[in-house]
């Protein structure tokens, strides 16, 4: 048997972003008896977290759920709105805008990518501006879709959902809208309506504290609309079926119940905190967080102070500094995992999860377990960050939001 308590002592500090760590409340309310998905009880549980999910969006419109990891929703969002062929505009912001380009590519669009050169994209957010001239350019309008990501969990980039939809407007081109923020849902301001969006995606492990295994697309009346032309091909994903059977609060196919008795506790828990509180929550330790990483003098990723990411910090590691052995030394002696750099970066930063169920102290155990590897690893650090990041802390109080 897989052997998964070969931890010492104390728990595990899981401080990836995402899967990040399930509060007990929520596990214990997934231990309930799974029940039959087409009996009396289920249709309560579904029409509530189809509800409440919706004040996590901020959308009046339906929000689909699959039994998916948030790949499966980045596919549902392309073949119910697109057709083969279609032109759609990516933003290269890093590891996960380049695999959901690549997605595009296999499902048969034509994904035109654009950013900055080299690495430098990896470092900042979507441009606005490049996109708008992009739209401006095509008179003929065969571009029928912008695909941007949110929160670029790669890299630590939070970018202007509102600024790319000021940009399609002001070029006057009707393509769709389709957003990422898988990893920015309940960590990061997002609203669904206000800001235009046609089609969002996220997934259950990072802010929803949830584990792996259910995502989501909100939708816009237009994304409905672009559905009943879209010719790509789509059975499972479609949502045409399941938004109309949601009505009632049942799917047409088996969904994960368990799962959803671990989202309809979490929106209790995010909505009782309430989301202004939550992102608060998010921004301070976030600050706390970059505050350390400056102290030691080491380089933060995200290169713009305006899209800093309050769900998770890159760090940069000194030129001749493998990151990945850094992240191996605090795991093997301090039991702490933190995310490997992907694609473009591997090997040159690692990241610093603080997303989810996470606390002063959390975040405090963490920047320690950090310091402590990275003065193991032989790195020259100018400062303490963990005192840095204390004495943020301790002066920028945040109350204890109890009832
Ligand atoms: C985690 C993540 C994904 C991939 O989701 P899976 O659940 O691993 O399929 C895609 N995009 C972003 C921004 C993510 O953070």
């Amino acid at each position: 048997m897989l052997k998964l308590d070969n931890h010492p002592a104390g728990r595990h500090f899981l401080q990836i972003p995402g899967p990040s760590p399930v509060p007990d409340r929520i596990l214990r309310a997934m231990s309930y008896p799974t029940i039959d998905h087409r009996g009396p009880e289920f249709g309560t549980l579904g029409l509530k977290v189809l509800d409440g999910i919706k004040q996590i969006f901020k959308t009046g419109h339906p929000v689909v759920i699959y039994p998916a990891s948030g790949t499966g929703a980045w596919e549902a969002a392309l073949c119910n709105t697109l057709s083969a062929g279609d032109e759609v505009l990516m933003f290269e912001t890093g590891h996960f805008a380049t695999l959901w380009q690549k997605m595009a590519l296999k499902l048969g669009l034509k994904p035109q990518f654009i950013g900055y050169p080299g690495t430098e994209g990896w470092r900042h957010g979507v441009d606005a501006q490049m996109i708008e001239d992009h739209l401006r350019k095509d008179s003929g309008q065969r571009i029928k879709a912008v695909c941007v990501v949110h929160n670029e969990t790669s890299t630590g980039v939070t970018s202007n959902i509102a600024a790319v939809r000021k940009a399609i407007d002001a070029a006057g081109h009707p393509a769709l809208l389709l957003v990422d923020t898988i990893s920015g849902l309940a960590s990061a301001d997002y609203r669904h309506d206000e800001w235009g969006v046609d089609v969002t995606i996220s997934g259950s492990q990072k802010g929803l504290m949830l584990p792996p295994g259910i995502s989501f697309n909100a939708l816009s009346p237009k994304a409905l609309e672009a559905n009943k032309s879209a010719d790509l091909p789509r059975s499972f994903w479609a949502w045409d079926e399941i938004v109309e059977m949601n009505k009632t609060g049942y799917w047409p196919y088996t969904p994960n119940t368990n799962l959803l008795y671990g989202l309809a506790e979490a929106l209790d828990m995010i909505l009782d905190e309430g989301l202004k509180n939550v992102f608060e929550r998010h921004n301070r330790l976030a600050h706390a967080c970059r505050t350390a990483v400056n102290a030691w003098g080491l380089d933060i990723q995200c290169a713009d102070p305006t899209v800093y990411s309050p769900v998770l910090t890159g760090v940069m590691t000194p030129e001749n500094v493998d990151a990945d052995a850094i992240r191996k030394t605090i795991y093997e002696h301090f039991d702490m995992s933190l995310g490997t750099g992907l694609g473009k970066v591997k090997g040159r930063m690692f990241r610093i999860g603080h997303l989810g169920d996470c606390n002063d102290l959390t975040l405090m155990a963490t920047l320690t377990g950090c310091e402590m590897g990275l003065q193991m690893s032989g790195v020259k650090l100018q400062s303490s960050g963990v005192l840095a990041a204390m004495d943020y802390l301790s002066s920028h109080p945040s109350p204890l939001r109890r009832e």
